[in-house]
């Protein structure tokens, strides 16, 4: 609109001077030329026209096309009551929402529950990140502020609403703790006039706006942003659990066509610890798979496959050396064998297929969700992981790099064991604890395991021989024949 009436302005004045007989040729080329220089600038972003984006295909978008996350989308309706029954909320004297905090792991579902959020209020959705705010001139990340601000209320009025949510993805950068950026008196000012345009939301406006923020580290935040009357509520969106995954799976297979055979719950059970754009990502690949293979449908093995790429990358071209093959197997094979061993039904698949930087995989499949570990399940842990390279040991003579990130894992959990009172040391500060009485109790435990491992390799020798043996020929093979393996020997 501005441009606009500028525009009409300058023209009238030209149209003028000529009547008044003056030459313009001067002046219109000086405008071509600032014209040229202004369309240079935004080309190379230094001046935007808009640091927002008004979303208006939130219209079929509803909480029932986010799979999981049931206390985070229970918790945002609740919150929405406040947007949603202004009025009543005022006439009871409580004081209105003005943000809700989403945090939470990347691709969890956050911009999600925000679109939806919107949807389920009626309100105008408007969407930003926090990077729009930052700029190298000072006072312009402070003028957008206001200016996104200013058009939510002119954007609600125009479309006959009474609401308006602005959603801002990746708070953290406009939010960060005052004083912690180099060029910090930019920074400070945007944030300052953040907090101002906060604190001027109040219910007795015409427009009601609400702010939902999105980061995936809320610790970065100013604690300004977080005091009452601010960013009130944190939701916490994570991961999804096993009926989570199963959601998401569905929601996005939905638009794909499956054999009848496909058992998402098995895919769920596979995937622990995958946030919804990975399984998004899952059912994505499976579907490209199916269409190399030329088939007209999604098998399971087309989705167990691209839980493989999904999490390790593209098969690599080529295969290894036999002697490498054969190294990759033993060390898969010892793997597998023990954790079979000590948690039954926990492996998925092994692999000896190079992905991405891994040379050989054992996938394991969780029944459900853990959050609480005994000592012994802790030590079963370390024994699958140090049962690679006790395995390469026993039959080779050696142990190799390969056993190196295993190690690392072993003593990570070796840490949770002491941080948590369960090892010898007991219940300890561990700050007071030096790392040479921390790294005995690494050894100690570590020698521990290793021993139980070799024991139980030894005695199972003609069981990990007949893995090691159909992985060599066949590159992979299933839990299912493991544990039929195991049990034909048992029997
Ligand atoms: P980031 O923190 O990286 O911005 P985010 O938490 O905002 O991530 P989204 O952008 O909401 O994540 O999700 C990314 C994509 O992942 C979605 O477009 C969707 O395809 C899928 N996805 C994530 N979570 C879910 C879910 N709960 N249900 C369905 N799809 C999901």
């Amino acid at each position: 609109m501005k441009v606009e009436v500028i525009s009409g302005i300058v023209l009238g004045l030209f149209v003028f001077l000529v009547y008044l007989g003056y030459d313009i040729t001067p002046l219109v080329v000086l405008l071509i030329l600032a014209a040229i220089f202004y369309f240079m600038l935004q080309k190379k972003g230094l001046v935007k026209t808009e640091s927002f984006q008004e979303v208006q295909s939130i219209r079929d978008f509803n909480f029932e096309n986010i799979g999981g996350q049931e206390v985070a989308k229970q918790e945002l309706k609740e919150a929405l009551k406040f947007l949603i029954k202004s009025e009543e909320i005022t006439l009871r004297g409580i004081r209105p929402l003005k943000g809700i905090l989403l945090t939470g792991p990347p691709g969890t579902g956050k911009t999600l529950l925000a679109k939806a959020a919107a949807n389920y209020s009626d309100a105008v959705y408007l969407f930003t990140s926090g990077s729009e705010f930052i700029e190298m001139y000072a006072g312009v990340g402070a003028q957008r502020v206001r200016k996104i601000f200013q058009s939510a209320r002119e954007k609600a009025k125009k479309s006959n609403k009474n609401r308006a949510i602005i959603f801002i993805d990746e708070i953290d950068i406009l939010g960060a703790q005052r004083g912690s950026h180099s060029s910090h008196m930019e920074y400070d000012q945007t944030l300052n006039q953040f907090l101002v345009e906060m604190d001027g939301l109040n219910a007795h406006e015409e427009i009601n706006i609400l702010v939902i923020g999105a980061t995936n580290r809320p610790d970065l935040l100013d604690s300004a942003l977080l005091r009452p009357g601010r960013f009130d509520r944190q939701v916490r969106v994570d991961v999804p659990t096993l009926e989570g995954r199963l959601e998401i799976l569905k929601l996005h297979i939905n638009n794909k066509k499956i054999a009848s055979g496909v058992n998402l719950e098995d895919i769920a059970k596979e995937t622990y610890g995958f946030s919804g754009a990975h399984l998004e990502n899952v059912t994505n690949e499976a579907a490209i798979l199916a269409l190399r293979d030329n088939c007209p449908e999604i098998n399971q093995y087309h989705l167990k496959e691209a839980i493989d790429k999904v999490m390790l990358g593209e098969k690599l071209n080529g295969k290894a050396n036999s002697k490498v093959l054969n190294r990759v197997a033993i060390h898969e094979a010892g793997h597998a064998l023990i954790s079979e061993l000590v948690k039954p039904n926990s492996v998925s698949q092994v692999t000896v297929t190079s992905r991405g930087n891994a040379l050989g995989y054992v996938r394991q499949s969780q029944e459900e969700d853990q959050k609480l570990y005994t000592e012994a399940e802790l030590r079963n842990q370390i024994k699958v992981c140090l049962a690679g390279a006790a395995a390469e040991n026993m039959y080779l003579g050696d142990k190799s790099t390969g056993a190196g990130n295993d190690f690392q894992q072993a003593i990570k959990i070796v840490k949770t064991i002491i941080n948590t009172g369960l090892s010898s040391l007991g219940v300890i500060s561990v700050e007071d604890i030096s790392p040479e009485q921390i790294n005995t109790v690494i050894k100690e435990i570590i020698r521990e395991e290793e021993i139980v491992v070799e024991n139980l390799l030894r005695e199972n020798l003609n069981l990990l021989t007949e893995i090691v043996n159909i992985l060599k020929k066949e590159e992979k093979i299933s839990g299912d024949v493991i544990r039929k393996i195991i049990n034909q020997r048992a029997a």
